[in-house]
């Protein structure tokens, strides 16, 4: 028998965005339709006066939700958000969403009778579509695949590329508090493991674990650039974490950044929990994602456009990358940011 001498790589070794990299290099684009390929919140087509813009995100049973914490319902209007948020993302409105699902035998018809009340209801407020999907089984656990399908106009278009030096560094609304909520419920799960009788005390921790469970993406904001005529430099949805979403930005545009700590919005629930935990709170900021708000820039220009908008927070400036991606602590120092987040293999 031949020896086999095929080299096996780790899939670790390469990370999540290098493993993409590696796996995608030899698919250049053809088709001069095919406007905007990998490597940013979504895909671009151009259609010629509108441009489509097609986000795809998987959720896995036991890697993106345990279904012991997470209502069907819940689970089934975030599989839409978190697609939705992709091509806010990229200043798009979001029209149509594809659902394929593969499931167990475990899951009964009212189970996904639950999961369908959930994307109905996420549909119904964020006005899309229910346009197709695929419907197979898997010998375990439920794996959940939105495609969603939005459009702009090719002046509107937001990438992550496209941040210059001077740049004023925005975000909407409050970092940190879904992966607080994720601790909570992953606490209340253990306790529950350990003593089934103890009902869950998740009460006062209402907005916490309304953040993890039940996200919103940027419609409004969305809609609010467009009322004041802004068209951001550059955007991003913050999915991974924060500090992961600035190094993006950075890298892809060839710029660093100027971060304020005393910039970046923390809830106050979120600040109490945090140090309940003992983590500092703004490390669950910077890191802890899920957030499905939004990261852009904007022309120094424009900030009059922004200041008096309700739940945009000025955080930051664009630097030349020689200057590095820094935080600028409350206390007065500063230091490099780390990025981090996604650890999913
Ligand atoms: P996000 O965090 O915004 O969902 P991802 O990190 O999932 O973005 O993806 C980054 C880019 O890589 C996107 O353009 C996405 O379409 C592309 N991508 C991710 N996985 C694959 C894959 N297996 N094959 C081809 N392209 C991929
Ligand atoms: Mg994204």
């Amino acid at each position: 028998m031949a020896e086999n001498t095929e080299k096996r790589t780790d899939v670790n070794e390469l990370g999540e965005f290098g493993l993409i990299d590696h796996l995608t290099k030899n698919f250049p684009l053809k088709n001069k339709s095919s406007f905007k390929g990998i490597g940013d919140d979504a895909a671009v087509i151009d259609n010629g006066k509108k441009m489509t813009v097609i986000s795809t995100d998987m959720l896995v049973e036991g890697i993106h939700f345990d279904l012991m914490y997470s209502p069907l319902k819940h689970l089934g209007y975030k599989s839409v958000i978190v697609n939705l948020s992709d091509i806010y993302a990229m200043n798009a409105i979001p029209k149509q969403i594809t659902m394929s699902l593969a499931f167990s035998n475990r899951f009964s018809v009212e189970a996904l009778e639950e999961f369908y009340s959930g994307v109905k209801l996420a549909c119904e407020r964020y006005n899309v579509d229910l346009v197709g999907g695929d419907t197979t089984s898997s010998p375990k656990g439920i794996i959940i695949s939105v495609t969603a399908i939005g459009e702009v106009e090719k002046d509107k278009l937001t990438y992550r590329s496209t941040a210059k030096v001077g740049d004023v560094m925005c975000v909407t609304g409050d970092f940190g508090a879904a992966y607080l909520g994720l601790q909570i419920l992953e606490r209340e799960k253990q306790i529950f493991a350990s003593s089934p009788g103890v009902q869950p005390d998740l009460e006062d921790q209402s907005y916490l674990v309304g953040r993890q469970l039940k996200p919103e993406a940027q419609k409004d904001m969305i809609e609010t650039f467009r009322k004041v005529d802004l068209v951001p430099t550059s955007m991003i949805d913050v999915s991974d974490g924060l500090a992961s979403e600035i190094f993006h930005i950075c890298k892809k545009s060839g710029v660093g950044a100027f971060v304020e700590e005393s910039g970046v919005p923390i809830h106050p629930d979120a600040e109490m929990m945090a140090l309940k935990f003992r983590i500092d709170p703004i490390a669950c900021a910077l890191s802890g994602g899920e957030d499905y708000e939004l990261l852009f820039t904007i022309d120094p220009k424009d900030v009059e456009k922004v200041k008096y908008i309700a739940g945009i927070y000025i955080m930051g400036e664009i630097v030349e990358a020689s200057e590095g991606i820094k935080l600028h602590t409350k206390g007065g120092n500063i230091h490099p940011i780390k990025a981090q987040g996604w650890k999913h293999f």
